[in-house]
C-alpha cells in the first residue's frame, strides 16, 4: 500500500484519462492520493476530484507564485473550504524565489496568513520553498514557537536545513528527481532522512523517473520512487511501503486502519511482540511517543498466547528468508518468560537463530535465576544496560525494582555469558552516558557491546 502525498491531477495534463490515470494507480497499489491545491480554481477542482474519487484527498491553499492573489476575503474563502469533506491539509504554501512570480513581500505575507489558518483549524502544513535559503524556517519559528505538524514538499534545501525541518518536527519528501541518474547528491542527502519522517509523492505531473524523464508523471509511478528509497536506505520494499504509508495516514490522519501486531517484520528479522508490560520506566522510551515502530503498530489489544504466537508466525519464516526471530516488541519478553520458552522451542526445530531483547530483569521478574533455562532455545541475548551507572540508571530508566536493579542486571549479563549464550550489551548516546565506560563494562563481563542511537528502532 502506497500513499502519493502530493499531485496536481487537477492540471489539464489529466483531461484526457484521468480515469484510467486513477485506475493504474490503484493497480499499483496506490491506497491515496493527496491532491494539492495551488490555487483558488485548482482547489476546488481538487474538491470536485475527491467527491469523484474514493482515494483522492485535498489539501487547499495557493502556490507562492499566486500570493499576490490572497485577500483577506480571499482567505475566508478558504476557511470555508476547509468544512469540505476529505481537506486534509494546507497547503501547497510558502516561499519561492526562484521565479519570483508575486512579489516576496505578497509571498511573506500569504504564508503567514496560511500557516495560521492551518495552526487555528489544526491540520498540517505542505511547504513549498525554492531558493528561499533558510527564511521559511524563520518564519515559521517566529510565528509558532512549538513542533510544526507537515511537510517540506520536494526537497531542495541542504543538509543544514534538512536537520533544521526535522528538528522543527517535519516531515520530508522527496520527488522522483531522486531517480535521476545526476541526482548523486540528492540521494546522499536522502540517505539523512529518518525513514520515520519521510513522505512519498511524485509531484505529477512534474518530474517523471528517470525511466520516463521529460513525460507525464503520474501517482502509479510512484513505485519506481520506492525502488530508489530501498536503494537509498538500504530497507527492503515492504519496510520502506509499511513506513511512509504509516507516517501519512499519521499526518494527514487518512482512515487507513493500522491493526495491532504480534509478528513484524523488520530487513530480513521477525520480532516478535509478546506484551506491553515492562518493568522500567525509561524517559526516552518510544512507548512515551508512539505506539508505532517502523510503522508497525504495536500496542496489543490484549498478550498474544504461544499459540497463536506461533500461529502468526508459521507462514513467514522460510518463504521470506528469515535471519533471525526476535523477542523484542513494545515491553519486557521475560515477564511472560514461559512463553519465550514455549515458543523459543518450536522455533528452534526450524532451525532459525532466535534472539531475546531484553532489559535483564528476568531473574528479578520471574524470582528465580533463569539464565539456564534459556540455554539451547536462545541464541542470541541483548541486554539494554543503556547507561554507565547505577546513579543514572535509577534516574533515567526508574526501574521497579529499586535502586539494586542496575546490579541485578549485570548480574545477568554475567550469567548469559558464563551460560554461553551469545551476549551483547547495548547503550544510547544519551549526552550524560559514557560510552567508553559502557563498552567497557561490557568487555567485563565478557560480552560484546553496541552502541544504540536514540530514536533510533528496529
Ligand atoms: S526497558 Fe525498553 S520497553 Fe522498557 S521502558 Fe525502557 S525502553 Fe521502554
Amino acid at each position: 500500500m502506497l500513499i502519493d502525498t502530493h499531485c496536481h491531477l487537477d492540471f489539464k495534463d489529466f483531461d484526457p484519462d484521468r480515469d484510467s490515470v486513477i485506475d493504474k494507480a490503484k493497480k499499483a497499489g496506490v491506497a491515496r492520493i493527496i491532491n494539492v491545491g495551488s490555487s483558488m480554481e485548482g482547489t476546488l477542482r481538487s474538491i470536485e476530484l475527491a467527491k469523484k474519487y474514493d482515494i483522492v484527498y485535498v489539501s487547499i491553499g495557493v502556490h507562492p507564485h499566486d500570493a499576490k492573489t490572497v485577500t483577506d476575503k480571499v482567505l475566508a474563502d478558504f476557511r470555508a473550504l476547509s468544512k469540505e469533506k476529505k481537506v486534509v491539509a494546507i497547503g501547497e504554501v510558502g516561499l519561492d524565489y526562484f521565479r519570483n512570480l508575486s512579489p516576496k513581500e505578497d509571498q511573506i505575507s500569504a504564508f503567514k496568513k496560511f500557516a495560521h489558518l492551518a495552526w487555528d483549524l489544526n491540520l498540517p502544513l505542505i511547504l513549498h520553498a525554492r531558493e528561499c535559503g533558510r527564511e521559511i524556517l524563520d518564519i515559521l519559528k517566529k510565528e509558532k514557537k512549538d513542533k510544526i505538524s507537515g511537510v517540506m514538499h520536494c526537497f531542495s534545501g541542504d543538509k543544514d536545513i534538512l536537520k533544521e525541518c526535522l528538528d522543527m518536527g517535519l516531515y520530508v519528501s522527496f520527488t522522483c528527481n531522486l531517480t535521476f541518474k545526476n541526482a548523486k547528491a540528492l540521494r546522499e542527502l536522502a540517505r539523512q532522512v529518518p525513514v520515520e519522517r519521510l513522505l512519498l509523492e511524485t509531484d505529477s505531473p512534474f518530474l517523471a523517473p528517470q525511466e520516463f524523464r521529460g513525460k507525464r508523471n503520474e501517482p502509479s509511478y510512484l513505485t519506481y520512487l520506492v525502488d530508489e528509497w530501498v536503494k537509498v536506505l538500504g530497507l527492503s520494499k515492504e519496510d520502506v511501503e509499511r513506513i511512509t504509508t504509516h507516517n501519512a495516514n499519521n499526518l494527514f490522519k487518512l482512515g487507513l486502519g493500522e491493526t495491532s501486531k504480534i509478528v513484524y517484520p523488520i530487513r530480513n528479522s521477525l520480532y516478535l511482540n509478546i506484551t506491553n508490560v515492562c518493568t522500567n520506566a525509561c524517559d526516552f522510551c518510544i512507548r512515551n511517543q508512539t505506539p508505532f515502530v517502523k510503522g508497525h503498530n504495536l500496542r496489543l489489544d490484549r498478550e498474544p498466547s504461544a499459540e497463536e504466537i506461533l500461529e502468526a508466525i508459521k507462514n513467514q519464516i522460510t518463504p521470506r528468508g528469515c535471519e533471525a526471530v526476535v523477542f523484542c516488541g513494545y515491553g519486557e519478553p521475560t515477564v511472560r518468560l514461559e512463553v519465550v520458552k514455549t515458543v523459543a522451542k518450536e522455533l528452534k526445530r526450524t532451525g532459525v537463530k532466535v534472539r531475546l531483547v531484553t532489559n535483564g530483569h528476568g531473574d528479578l521478574i520471574n524470582s528465580r535465576p533463569t539464565v539456564r533455562e534459556l540455554v539451547g532455545l536462545v541464541d542470541k541475548v541483548s541486554v539494554s544496560l543503556d547507561v554507565d551507572s547505577e546513579d543514572k540508571y535509577n534516574k533515567i530508566c526508574k526501574p521497579e525494582f529499586g535502586p539494586q536493579t542496575y546490579k541485578r542486571v549485570l548480574d545477568f549479563i554475567k550469567s548469559c555469558v558464563e551460560n554461553k549464550i551469545e551476549t551483547e550489551v547495548t547503550c544510547l548516546n544519551l549526552p550524560e552516558v559514557d560510552i567508553k565506560k559502557c563498552e567497557n563494562i561490557a568487555k567485563s563481563l565478557g560480552a560484546t557491546f553496541r552502541l544504540r542511537k536514540l530514536g533510533v528502532t528496529g
